[in-house]
């Protein structure tokens, strides 16, 4: 039997779903441990269909009466919501540190800010979806953005109230009801997010919570034909898995993927500036979708560069993410660990050298050596492929042209950097083909801008109009601006 609530750090979570307004809890549960000394925080409820069932029925009952708002009527209820989330700041960054090991600093000043921001915004810019009248020769088109139904949202491990937040704003702003399946390593901040839709009001069925495991839970919600869209973050297999689940109901899912994302420096970068970004590659113990992993550099800076982000990296300071000095935490689960071991071990064992790191990290089971590999052929596992780990690779290049192929050499295509004189680097990142890149800079995110990949990164774009677009129909209403009679030679 597990509890009714649980006690992490001092603060209360429920380890059961949330659906139609309620708790539910399950006969089948599935353990959850902390990755920074493998404690068992707690038993949490596993989706059986009949909870997947409950959660569609309850999401369908509410739709009517949620979907019949206006923004403006919907807007104080998202209000509230994020307001809840800004009372209980201090339960989410606990929790997310205990289960999925973020840091407790960038849990405070990044992901709790950001997160209140991902519901208020959307809310806001909701408000401009409006009935935009578009003027044509023949009629007056009033092209409105209609709530598509019910929705589902699938997050990773690696961000979860960031990502769920990132979904449910938009989803929900535009009048949609939304079930979330969180990801089975990292639940708690999700079913906090009941709390705060509970305390804020929302009416029963908006937001759902199902747990559960992605094999079980989240292969039955994304199977069903009763959806309207699916919203899934997560790795290209799982995706793959999904489009065709969804393809089989033509359920339109958007699919925000893995990366592989470049790293280019210059010749003419500011070496010490791109070392500094490069160290915080290693940022969430490299668990970051958008990280630029694999390092180009100019081979006329090669060794200048090394030193320089060696410097960087012996600095980092490993360990608890729950002590506010710690940069680096640790790896979420024992699986991900033996991942990239395995991942280190093929590539020595296929001829690459280790500039720094490669072995497991004192601290803990779960922690790994930032680490640096060189020597590699392009098509190379490690280049090739997601570690998802703190493991880095590193390459050479010796004109512009072989850097923007070798960048594009991979069938990842999220995202990238690129260190050098402003115009040269702008240059060769408008020749790199990914959803976004950020030049003499990182991790500049902005919730009005396109973020998204290509190739094998993802389906759609997130962010500003991009999220209504997918979580709306688009309806044109057409009224004539001639009087209209019917005639088999009208056109
Ligand atoms: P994952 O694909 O294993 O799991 C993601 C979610 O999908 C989990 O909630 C899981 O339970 C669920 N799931 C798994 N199988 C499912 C199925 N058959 N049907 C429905 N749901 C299923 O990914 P992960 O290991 O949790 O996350 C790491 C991956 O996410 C990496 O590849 C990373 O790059 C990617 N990611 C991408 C972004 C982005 O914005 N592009 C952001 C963060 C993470």
């Amino acid at each position: 039997m597990s509890q009714e609530t649980l006690s992490i750090a001092g603060f209360n979570v429920s380890p059961h779903h949330y659906i139609g307004g309620q708790r539910v809890a399950s006969g089948e549960l599935f353990d959850l441990h902390c990755p920074i000394d493998q404690s068992l925080l707690g038993r949490i409820s596993e989706g059986t269909p009949a909870h997947v069932d409950a959660a569609i029925l309850a999401a369908q009952a509410a739709y009517p009466a949620w979907s019949a708002l206006t923004a403006a009527e919907r807007k104080p209820y998202l209000d509230r919501f994020a307001a809840e989330i800004g009372k209980r700041a201090d339960a989410f960054c606990q929790l997310e540190s205990n289960d999925a090991g973020i840091l407790l600093s960038r849990m405070k000043h990044g992901v709790i800010p950001r997160a209140m921001l991902n519901i208020t915004w959307f809310a806001e810019h909701a408000l401009s979806l409006q009935d935009r009248p578009l003027e044509t020769e023949q009629a007056t088109h009033i092209v409105r953005h209609d709530p598509a139904g019910v929705v589902v949202i699938i997050t990773p491990w690696n961000s979860p109230l960031m990502l769920a937040t990132w979904k449910l704003g938009p989803a929900l702003a535009a009048g949609n009801t939304v079930i979330i399946k969180p990801p089975e390593w990292a639940p708690l901040t999700s079913s906090l997010l009941a709390d705060c839709a509970h305390a804020a009001g929302l009416p029963a069925g908006v937001l759902n919570i199902v747990q559960g495991s992605g094999a079980g839970t989240g292969a039955r919600l994304v199977s069903d034909p009763r959806l309207a869209r699916i919203s899934f973050t997560g790795s290209v297999p799982t995706a793959k898995w999904i489009a065709q689940a969804a393809g089989a109901n033509l359920v339109p899912c958007s699919l925000e993927l893995g990366g592989k994302s470049p790293f280019i420096v210059l010749e003419d970068a500011d070496i010490d500036n791109a070392a500094a970004t490069g160290a915080l590659m290693y940022r969430n113990a490299g668990q970051v979708c958008l990280a630029g992993t694999r390092f180009l550099v100019h081979s006329d800076i090669r060794d200048h560069f090394v030193a320089a982000m060696r410097a960087y990296v012996e600095k980092l300071n490993i360990g608890d993410p729950r002590d506010i000095a710690v940069e680096i935490g640790p790896i979420i689960h024992p699986r991900q660990v033996e991942r990239v071991k395995g991942f280190v071990e093929r590539a020595l064992a296929d001829g690459a050298e280790l500039l720094w790191g490669g072995k497991p990290h004192p601290f803990g089971a779960q922690y790994f050596e930032p680490t640096m590999l060189t020597n590699l052929r392009q098509d190379s596992e490690i280049v090739q492929n997601e570690v998802f780990g703190p493991v880095l690779t590193l390459q050479t290049f010796d004109s512009d042209a072989q850097a923007i192929a070798m960048a594009n050499g991979t069938d990842y295509g999220l995202g990238g950097v690129c260190y050098g004189e402003t115009a040269h680097a702008t240059a060769i990142a408008e020749q790199v083909r990914t959803g976004f890149i950020w030049v003499n800079s990182f991790g500049i995110r902005d919730l009005a801008a396109p973020f998204g990949g290509i190739k094998r990164s993802g389906i759609g774009r997130e962010g500003g109009d991009w999220s209504f677009e997918f979580f709306c129909d688009v309806k044109d209403v057409v009224l004539p601006k001639k009087p209209f009679r019917a005639s088999f030679s009208h056109r």
